[in-house]
């Protein structure tokens, strides 16, 4: 029986990729500073789990941005507009990836980044791969191999991590019209092959193809260009050993296709899906490898062994021991690093602590489950065991995890508290006078930049070092200059600018009843930026307001309307880590009727218009489409809940990014906001097309520059992607904005951005 673990977080356990990386796109440090970081973290993380015991240990889960952008670069899928960066192309050199992840504005060029969209149902984002007709595709940078090496010389035969092919080419997005992406399998496979090889001759034996796809809806074509890598890579290196891995779902409909497939090994993701264990014990041949995914990557909370065993007996009846492997269900890329680095305390109880698990202490849960199922008579094994049964039983009978007054709402929920008393055609007749607004209303998403001196104040106030007071008079004066500067260029609508809040779901998080708080434990986002899920433990509720204070400060500066900004029930959930011992949907319920009672405190102070983001509203969506209508009706349900409470007059608006919405658009119009933000630029305001076709009747604002990206948009580009939009919207529903928040953005460029932006709305209005 082998142990192994699908990959490890590569953020570092004090984030010092992030630190590092930051550092060397300012300028600040150089190329081979970064290096010497990334190769610190790789080492560190290949020590702590061979100390665990993992016998086989991931590498090339390692990634200075993200591991779909590594693939892309490792089989050259380097788009044109990048090629003029370098001088020499045949040398792969980070600036060159950088750009493709950042986009680039120096030395004359301005190019813009690649499209980011979520990975899968979590709050990952990858870079898009793109993809042309008969795209040629070749061996362009070595990192697999280097990487592999590299943990060899340190003593460790590692097991490879590489995205599969056709997950690959299924992540990507075709950039021309006439081709299906899928059909380029025949090109890229031989890249692959070259790959494989070279890793055969360097004695690797186990490599882990991930497949995440074939826990999802496939269609023929998909199918057969399974079957057809999968034997090409047997016929070409039948001396490897491929671990094939699916996670987030069950095989369900591809079970006999995974089956039948010519690999060693086939990894399940048995927490989400335990059921999936027992028809493929019936199906999976006997020479397969099974690698039963028992620790949870995605969640905190720690593992329960006596259930684990269950499943693992239950796959001992059927295979030999030597023919099983022990991991955890998905990368631990998802869960924080080390819950030793939380010693110090504060929120996070020693009664709360001893029910968690993060990375360093899940990779050892999987030796010690290996240990268990292999003898659990031994007296320390008895221990373990009975250690472990007893923290999850502590939880299961603890006092702090249930509320009464907090199920009797939720069990008294009816649908009036979640329709508004009219529809939007008559609010809005009551809104244009209590708002008015001109047409092409500007406005911005939330957040201003989170400046060096911000954070800083926030650390000072941790520190003691500010007093609560001195805070809050810093945090004014940054509130109060935004509200002047947003008067001055122009703005409709203003923002408070979000200075108080070091994340849009921490800060709800941290005053709400039933969640707590880690000092580091973070999760990598996108390239450099991490966030630290809250936890939530028991039951939700709300015990002061959150955010009347800063919006009805901000508002009283000004003879303009300030938005109130909250964040959606949909979004707090799905940012957070979870309880595991309550259905999600119940959880959400919890959280919108206190997102709701904000919502009537900021109208009872005169707020007239209330932004509940919900930008993870689709990434909650389930990995198969058949599910989807259920997870949809709740969501939404949750959605309505938090906003159904105000008068008619009172503008609700919802924000979401990174959101394909062709498919949902029926359930993000019956969220039934007055005005939708949305990510839009990247896109070319692609999305919009989606509530055109749908003739969605509320308004909208399609977000007309690339937040993500420190590169200043033209006014010129920003008037075209309005003129596009209005060619397929009726002007009176379009709203103009960014596509989210600026927060992780500097002034510099978020002014000259801005500036432009109320510039471009204001050519609209002229021309109309
Ligand atoms: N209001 C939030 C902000 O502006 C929204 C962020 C988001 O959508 N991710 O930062
Ligand atoms: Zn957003």
């Amino acid at each position: 029986m082998l142990t192994h673990n699908l990959g490890y977080p590569r953020i570092g356990s004090k984030r010092q990729l992030k630190k590092a990386s930051e550092a060397y796109w300012a300028g600040k440090s150089t190329l081979r500073e970064l290096q010497e970081t990334g190769a610190n973290i790789r080492e560190e993380n290949w020590k702590i789990q061979q100390e665990a015991g993992i016998d086989l240990i991931p590498s090339n889960d390692f990634s200075f941005y993200d591991q779909v952008l590594d693939m892309s670069f490792t089989v050259g899928a380097i788009p044109e507009r990048y090629h003029e960066i370098v001088t020499d192309q045949k040398k792969p050199e980070l600036d060159l990836y950088f750009a493709m992840a950042r986009g680039y504005q120096k030395n004359g060029l301005d190019i813009i980044a690649m499209e980011m969209t979520k990975w899968f149902d979590t709050n990952y984002h990858y870079i898009v791969p793109e993809f042309k007709k008969n795209q040629p595709f070749k061996l362009f940078s070595t990192k697999i191999l280097d990487e592999f090496k590299e943990a060899k010389r340190q003593g460790i035969i590692t097991k490879p991590v590489i995205l599969g092919p056709v997950s690959y080419l299924l992540l990507g997005k075709e950039k021309e019209k006439g081709f299906k992406r899928i059909e380029l399998i025949k090109n890229l496979v031989p890249v692959y092959l070259d790959i494989l090889k070279k890793l055969e001759e360097s004695n690797a034996t186990w490599v882990q193809l991930d497949e995440p796809f074939l826990a999802m809806d496939l269609d023929q074509e998909e199918k057969e260009a399974f079957e057809y890598t999968y034997k090409t890579i047997r016929k070409a290196c039948p001396n490897l050993k491929i671990l094939l891995t699916t996670y987030f779902g069950g095989l369900d409909e591809n079970l006999d296709l995974a089956c039948e497939l010519p690999v060693c090994g086939l990894h399940l993701d048995l927490v989400r899906a335990p059921k999936q264990l027992e028809k493929t014990l019936d199906k999976l041949p006997q020479n397969l490898s099974l690698s039963l995914g028992l620790v949870d990557g995605r969640n905190i909370w720690k593992n329960d062994f006596k259930a684990s065993l269950e499943l693992l007996e239950l796959a001992k009846g059927k295979k030999s021991e030597n023919r099983l492997l022990i991991a955890s269900s998905c990368s631990l890329l998802h869960s924080p690093c080390d819950l030793e680095e939380e010693k110090s305390g504060s929120g996070l109880t020693a009664e709360i602590q001893q029910w968690l698990a993060f990375a360093k202490q899940k990779v050892g849960e999987i030796a010690s489950l290996k240990q268990l199922a292999l003898d659990s008579g031994l007296p320390e094994n008895q221990q373990l065991l009975e250690e472990n049964q007893k923290a999850i039983q502590s939880k299961k009978t603890s006092s702090i995890i249930h509320k009464q007054e907090v199920g009797q709402a939720v069990s008294s929920l009816t649908p009036g508290h979640s329709t508004r008393n009219k529809p939007f055609g008559e609010r809005r007749k009551l809104q244009t006078p209590n708002l008015n607004l001109p047409l092409f209303p500007t406005t911005t998403i939330g957040s201003f930049p989170q400046t060096k001196e911000v954070r800083q104040w926030r650390a000072l106030k941790k520190k003691g070092k500010l007093t609560q007071n001195q805070y809050d008079e810093l945090i004014k004066s940054e509130t109060e200059m935004a509200i002047r500067w947003q008067e001055g260029i122009g703005l409709d609508v203003l923002v408070h600018g979000e200075f108080e809040r070091n994340d849009m779901v921490e800060y709800f998080g941290e005053q709400l009843e039933g969640f707590v708080f880690t000092q580091n434990g973070w999760v990598q986002s996108y390239g450099s930026r991490c966030v630290k899920p809250p936890i939530i433990y028991g039951d939700v509720s709300r015990p002061e307001p959150m955010t009347v204070g800063w919006t009805s400060f901000a508002q009283s500066l000004t003879e303009k309307n300030v938005k109130g900004m909250l964040t959606g029930p949909v979004t707090i959930l799905q940012w957070s880590f979870v309880r595991n011992d309550q259905p999600r949907s119940t959880t959400c319920q919890q959280i919108a009727l206190a997102i709701r009672e904000e919502v009537a405190d900021l109208e009872k102070e005169g707020i007239k218009i209330i932004q509940i983001d919900e930008p993870a509203l689709r990434e909650g969506l389930p990995l198969r489409q058949s599910d989807w209508e259920a997870y949809l009706d709740w969501a939404v349900e949750c959605f309505r809940i938090s906003a159904s409470v105000v008068e008619d007059k009172t503008q609700i608006h919802t924000h979401m990014c990174y959101s394909e919405f062709n498919d949902i658009i029926k359930h993000i119009a019956g969220m039934d906001a007055d005005v939708i933000t949305i990510e839009c630029s990247r896109s070319q305001m692609e999305l919009l097309d989606a509530f055109a076709e749908f003739q969605y009747p509320n308004e909208i604002g399609p977000g007309v520059y690339d937040i993500h990206s420190p590169r200043i948009p033209s006014k010129e580009e920003m008037v075209e992607l309005l003129e596009k939009a209005k060619s397929v919207l009726p002007e009176e529903q379009l709203w103009v904005n960014p596509d989210c928040g600026l927060k992780t953005r500097g002034w510099k460029e978020t002014e000259p951005a801005l500036e432009r932006m109320v510039q471009a709305a204001k050519a609209l209005r002229k021309t109309t």
